[in-house]
């Protein structure tokens, strides 16, 4: 083995860097931004002014304000957010560019729009949907030469509000800020989030849904992405056979984002589909590497750049589990469960080959495109594995059953899935890769000294009944045995440089700390009594996620029982 496959795959992104505070730019104002409005100039908007609940025709929008709020003040902020779009963090939780963010003021420059939009949700065509509580403000000219989208989450009422308010509650916001920047920083393709702003008014929710709704904080997320275009756009245009439309919209698109797929033409359209493929292939595999559960993986929740958005009742496994799901509006069919999410994102790329049909004139193409969305999920997942597992590749005999084994050993009894492969870092692979054993006696690890390595990833002490632990400590001796091959593959002269880079891939695979649902249960209910120091905790820690962070071991370690059965702690409703 030479030293290029020892670095870590393709499928372990660079983490992004933390701005060094010399590099920053400039910051303006927000009130002082460069703003434009590609979607709304090039895009067919809806000729009704009329802000109450419709069916919209032959548009891609509504133009439409949001809907002024009594009190907005700024909780949190995302520094790095801010230093991307060039705009500095507001001097005080009240002011003109909190009214902006609150929705109380538009800019000169800013023409907001909620988009038009479809979907099919759990499985089923829902018809128009639309950003029925979302409301873009406008694109800003970045400090890196690009136009991303300022869009309040939680503004008031469109014309795709159906029966809904268009407001959002505190909790849901803090959970989407919070995630959406946690997610960029674990390398996973995401839209960001700038700012938390209270409304200062009240929203009513029925929580559990269980005929008990409550007032709650309301709350407004300025959400930052190139594009929020979703599949469930284009599927709209598609199901009302609004064809010119739709080639209009698959046009600025491709020009606008992805440009280097060439001129739009039915080969561009076909070239376009298998690359959003490609992309949602290596998103699935992200979240599966990070024990992401999106939770609601409808049509109209998925994006055309391959980014996570929309973050409702999302979760964390804790528990390893390819059954659990996040949603309990899910908790019976499971559809959206964990191991589902490679298949569910092939479904719904397939609505969307349905969609964009009438633009390809080889439908074999789209097929193509599906075939890519395979491979390309396949291929990111056992590089991912073979990453986090610190092996070169799975590519071994032997090594499938070695990872099922794995995950049918993680499956009997609760296993915390961060915290166990992070633990696989310390299992001494013997000779001088050997960096947690004895040194008198390299590579050689009593049972109990190796199961102990990975106490703490499991939930019960059934883990260290005999019959489990032996089971634990046999896969454990394969594993070592396993790596050893690769070591032995490996030139011996290299021996330290092959188990410095095995641990620095396996590093970058596996997080140290995830944003687990209690975690951002506590900053909620402290921000509710007006304490931010938990969500500012948060954020600071949650910006390094694969590194050791001094201090900060509390929030490594597993769900406390206490969490297990609270409300916002693991499973969740869609009521936000
Ligand atoms: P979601 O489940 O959040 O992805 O939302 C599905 C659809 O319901 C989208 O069209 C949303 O805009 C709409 N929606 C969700 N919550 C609200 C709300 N409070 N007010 C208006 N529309 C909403
Ligand atoms: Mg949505």
């Amino acid at each position: 083995m030479t030293q290029s496959n020892l670095k870590h795959s393709d499928t372990v992104p660079e983490v992004p860097d933390v701005a060094d505070v010399a590099d920053l730019p400039e910051l303006a104002d927000l009130c002082d931004a460069q703003f434009d409005n590609s979607f709304v100039r090039e895009l067919p908007g809806d000729p009704v002014a009329h802000n109450v609940p419709r069916a919209v025709r032959d548009a891609c929008y509504t133009r439409v304000n949001p809907t002024p709020v009594r009190a907005p003040q700024l909780l949190a902020w995302a520094d790095p957010v801010g230093e991307l779009l060039g705009i500095s963090r507001p001097e005080s939780p009240v002011g003109p560019p909190v009214e902006v963010l609150g929705g109380n003021r538009v800019l000169p420059g800013m023409q907001p729009y909620a988009a038009r939009y479809g979907g099919h949700q759990f499985g089923h065509w829902a018809g128009q949907l639309g950003d029925g509580r979302a409301i873009t403000l406008s694109e800003i000219h970045c400090p890196d030469g690009k136009r991303r989208e300022l869009q309040l989450k939680g503004a008031g009422k469109t014309p795709y509000s159906r029966t809904a308010d268009g407001r959002a509650v505190l909790r849901s916001s803090v959970r989407e800020f919070l995630c959406s920047e946690a997610m960029h920083y674990l390398g996973v393709p995401t839209t960001r989030a700038l700012s938390l702003v209270t409304t200062g008014e009240t929203v009513v929710r029925d929580m559990f849904y269980d005929g008990h709704p409550k007032a709650e904080m309301g709350a407004i997320v300025c959400r930052v992405a190139p594009s929020f275009v979703r599949f469930g756009n284009f599927e709209i245009l598609a199901a009302h056979r609004e064809l010119e439309t739709l080639k209009r919209l698959a046009d600025y698109v491709i020009c606008e984002h992805f440009p280097e797929l060439g001129a739009p033409s039915p080969a561009t359209y076909a070239r376009w589909f298998e690359e959003i493929c490609r992309r949602t292939g290596t998103l699935v595999a992200q979240w599966m590497r990070v024990g992401f559960v999106h939770g609601v993986m409808n049509t109209d929740n998925m994006s055309i750049l391959g980014l996570t958005m929309d973050y409702g009742p999302y979760g964390w496994l804790e528990g390893f589990d390819l059954q659990w799901t996040p949603n309990t509006t899910d908790a019976q069919g499971r559809r959206y469960c964990f191991g589902n999410q490679p298949q569910i994102a092939e479904w719904n790329l397939t609505r969307l080959a349905s969609a964009l049909a009438s633009l390809v004139e080889d439908q074999a193409a789209l097929e193509r495109g599906l075939a890519v969305f395979g491979e390309t999920f396949h291929n990111a997942w056992r590089e991912t594995l073979a990453d986090k597992l610190g092996l070169a590749s799975l590519g071994h005999e032997g090594d499938d059953i070695l990872v099922s084994d794995l995950f049918d050993l993680m499956q009997q009894v609760e296993t915390d899935m961060t915290l166990f492969f992070r633990g696989l870092m310390a299992v001494p692979i013997g000779d001088a890769t050997d960096h947690a054993g004895n040194p008198d006696n390299p590579g050689h690890m009593d049972d109990g000294a190796l199961a102990g390595l990975l106490r703490r990833a499991f939930y019960t002490e059934q883990a260290f009944e005999a019959t489990q632990s032996s089971r634990l400590i046999g896969w454990l001796r394969r594993y070592i045995a396993r790596v050893r091959l690769d070591a032995e593959a490996a030139d011996k002269v290299n021996a330290v440089e092959f188990a410095n880079l095995r641990l620095e891939r396996m590093r970058r695979a596996n997080p140290k700390y995830v944003l687990r649902n209690y975690m951002a249960q506590q900053a909620i209910e402290a921000l509710e009594q007006g304490d931010a120091t938990v969500i500012t905790r948060l954020m600071e820690v949650l910006k390094h996620p694969y590194d050791e962070q001094l201090g900060q071991e509390e929030l490594a370690d597993r769900r406390p029982e206490w969490a297990r059965n609270k409300a916002g702690c693991s499973a969740l409703s869609c009521s936000s």
